[in-house]
């Protein structure tokens, strides 16, 4: 049982920084949570004031409802797993993995069992002799990991683990931790800079710009449901389309978008909640599998984009196109082949536009979900 919870955190470096910015959060037992957000945005900051290695401005840290901002790491049940590994140089991987049991003086037959465990999880019991420098990038990651395991703490912190990875073996070790964490059933906080990562991984997501949680979801939810336009472009890749558009008949039902250059028609429940704004300005998004290509056009359906580049990816096809000023990405089936300076006609899917307000960059109304 471990629950971490995190009240109106905050961490204001010496200089006056302020890296976070009164942080809610209760990450439940045996969860995967991922914190992600561009660089800068605070996450390794509160990664390690969970872990104990930063102080804590403001706010309470507890973990399993006792408050520990003042407990020092080593007694706070948590073991972390670094970017750079953090392994021991001169010692071999049996005994990074042992040293710290050996510290805690557990019985040499505990610690004993315990490396073998950890070792056969982590597909690296023929490697135990070794020292870090003969074993490759993945491997000594996987040494990382299982010096946490060893330890079988309560919490497991990980920064940024992957990212000294090859593509490849990136996406070969998210698998790995993910599959890992099914098996040790045990609390897991992950930090990354990789959307693509926090959404495979995680159960629930929590997104960060400017020391602020931005939003906190399951990756559907975010995906669909984005509470504002930096979540909605930072979820998602290729990243959603945003069109600049006015509100331009009574019902709500129509938008004027590329500056006139195109309209186009909301359904009408979306329409009834766009009444209220007509002749105002908003931003809709739509993600680039919603733009379709349209086999004819159509008046208030489609709109005409001239292609800029042609990504064939072989499942499908990323289409960059410009619509007047506008540019766009789009997504399409790999059913036919596409010329640069080719003129296509596009329909967004209209029931999956999602609209926002240009001043405060909130998503105008949120649908019903179940993600
Ligand atoms: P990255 O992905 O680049 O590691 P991050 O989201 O993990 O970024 P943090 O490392 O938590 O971001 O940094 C958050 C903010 O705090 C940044 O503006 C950073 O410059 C600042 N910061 C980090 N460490 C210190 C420090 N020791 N003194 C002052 N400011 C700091």
């Amino acid at each position: 049982m471990a629950t971490v919870e995190l009240r109106n955190i905050s961490k204001v470096y010496e200089d006056g920084t302020q890296a976070v910015n009164n942080v809610n959060l209760t990450v439940h037992d045996k969860e995967f949570v991922v914190f992600v957000g561009p660089s800068g945005c605070g996450k390794t900051t509160t990664l390690r004031m969970i872990a104990g290695l930063e102080e804590i401005s403001g706010g309470d840290l507890t973990i399993d409802e006792k408050r520990v901002n003042d407990i020092p790491p080593k007694d706070r049940d948590i073991a972390m797993v670094f970017q750079n590994y953090a392994l021991y140089p001169h010692m071999s991987v049996y005994n990074n993995m042992a040293f710290s049991l050996k510290i805690r003086k557990l019985p040499k037959g505990e610690i004993d069992k315990r490396v073998k465990e950890a070792a056969k999880i982590l597909d690296i019991e023929t490697l135990l002799n070794r020292k870090p420098k003969a074993l490759s990038g993945g491997e000594r990651q996987r040494v990382a990991v299982g010096r946490a395991i060893v330890r079988q703490p309560k919490v497991f912190l990980f920064d940024e683990p992957l990212s000294n990875l090859d593509a490849k073996l990136r996406v070969q070790m998210r698998a790995e931790i993910a599959a890992l964490h099914n098996r040790l059933q045990a609390t897991m906080i992950y930090v990354t800079h990789d959307q693509v990562e926090a959404m495979t991984m995680g159960d629930r997501i929590v997104v960060m710009k400017d020391g602020v949680i931005q939003q906190i979801g399951g990756p559907l939810h975010l995906y669909n449901h984005p509470e504002n336009l930096f979540v909605a472009g930072f979820i998602g890749s290729p990243p959603m389309n945003f069109f600049p558009a006015t509100v331009i008949e009574e019902s709500g039902g129509l938008l004027e978008a590329d500056e006139g250059g195109f309209r186009i028609g909301v359904p009408a429940s979306a329409a009834a909640l766009l009444k209220s704004r007509e002749g105002q300005n908003i931003v809709f998004g739509i993600r680039p599998e919603d733009l379709v290509l349209a086999e004819k056009e159509e008046d208030l359906k489609t709109f005409r984009a001239v292609i800029r580049v042609v990504e064939p990816l072989g499942s499908e096809i990323h289409l960059y196109a410009k619509t007047g000023e506008q540019s766009l990405i789009a997504r399409v089936p790999p059913h036919r082949s596409f010329k640069v300076g080719e003129t296509v006609s596009f329909s967004p899917n209209p029931d999956k536009l999602i609209f926002f307000d240009p001043e405060t960059g909130k998503s105008l109304f949120t649908r019903g979900s179940s993600d």
